[in-house]
């Protein structure tokens, strides 16, 4: 059995207020499904949500207010410690998860749950089930056992079953603003504003993606970055070798669907710092995380950001349908830079003033 005990993350739930009420509700008024499908992308907290909820269900002097259990009975004691007996969790044991984890969870169901309790099979990338997992999982959902409960947590729930997703209650987690995850990553990570506001940005709202992020490794990144739009976009004299800079550097970023998704969000984050500098009435005042934005800014018309920001989703979507990564970026290099040397030089009192 790969099954093992739920080990809650150290740090606190940010955001997620809704599913919070609706799920601590469900408790309190003891109107609880059989089963839940918890969605949303990858690291912005579904996990910890259930195994704070899971702690909850279980509580034996459950508060009255707030999410989660009273985090001192017996029940939250073993919970919070990993080794609660009625809490399972169930992730891929390599690629997927496998039929023997389920048969496994199914045992454990039939077992008396320990004073009381409720049984909790907590199964994380539930869409990585395969399909006899799915279908052996199926029949447990079809015919719960008394006393049980099963959370489903998956970042793409359209891979699953849709006779599991059918089943399962629905809740859906959203990313959080940047802003909400700043102040966080500054007050209880003691970061620096600037790291803060650059790993909220980069990290999507996702408060597992800003705690997995090296800071230093990210500002070398955006350096990089930085540097790339200059020599490839930004420099009027040597266009042959801006343009062979211009290509390596598209053909590096889009090795692999990882490194060009990344490397799109960067180029949107650059893209929203120029707009917000074109746009900013106080230019000195206005903060940019890239030295290239701001110069940019200076003569890049707003006009054009726009189409570069429609054309840099439209790359984003396009790569899904399996267009060559390298060429869709070299496109949207070369649109950048023919914006910003193609635009007359103008002073900025001649600039629009928004969008
Ligand atoms: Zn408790």
């Amino acid at each position: 059995m790969t099954a093992r005990a739920a080990h809650p993350p150290i740090h606190p739930i940010i955001g997620h207020e809704r599913a919070q009420q609706v799920l601590m509700a469900a408790v309190r008024t003891q109107r609880l499904a059989h089963a839940y499908l918890f969605t949303g992308p990858d690291g912005i907290g579904k996990r910890l949500v259930a195994t704070r909820w899971a702690m909850a269900i279980n509580c034996e002097a459950p508060p009255k207010t707030g999410f989660g259990g009273c985090g001192a009975c017996r029940a939250c004691t073993m919970a919070l410690a990993g080794n609660h007996p009625d809490l399972i969790v169930i992730e891929p044991d390599g690629l997927f998860i496998k039929i023997e984890q389920i048969r496994a969870v199914q045992a454990a169901l039939g077992l008396t749950a320990w004073s009381g309790s409720r049984k909790i099979i907590l199964i994380d990338q539930a869409d990585r089930l395969n399909q006899e997992a799915a279908n052996c999982l199926l029949k447990t959902l079809e015919e719960p056992p008394a006393a049980s409960l099963l959370i489903l947590i998956s970042a793409s729930p359209d891979d699953l079953l849709p006779t599991l997703r059918s089943r399962c209650h629905p809740i859906r987690f959203s990313p959080l603003a940047p802003d909400a995850l700043t102040p966080w990553l500054i007050g209880e990570q003691r970061w620096s504003a600037e790291d803060a506001a650059l790993v909220g940005a980069v990290a999507g709202g996702c408060i597992g993606r800003a705690l997995a992020v090296d800071p230093s490794t990210l500002r070398e990144e955006r350096d990089q970055i930085d540097h790339w739009i200059t020599e490839s976009c930004l420099e009027r004299t040597g266009s042959d070798r801006a343009l062979s800079r211009l290509t390596e550097g598209a053909e590096t970023a889009a090795l692999t669907p990882e490194q060009f998704e990344r490397t799109l969000r960067w180029l949107l984050l650059w893209l929203q710092d120029a707009v917000r500098l074109i746009v900013s009435t106080n230019q000195a005042g206005a903060l940019s995380r890239f030295p290239s934005a701001q110069r940019a800014a200076r003569q890049l018309p707003i006009a054009a950001c726009s189409d570069l920001a429609s054309q840099l989703h439209w790359t984003w979507r396009a790569s899904y349908r399996n267009i060559n990564r390298h060429l869709l970026l070299e496109q949207w290099l070369i649109a950048l830079r023919e914006a910003y040397l193609g635009s007359p030089h103008r002073s900025r009192s001649q600039e629009p003033t928004a969008p």
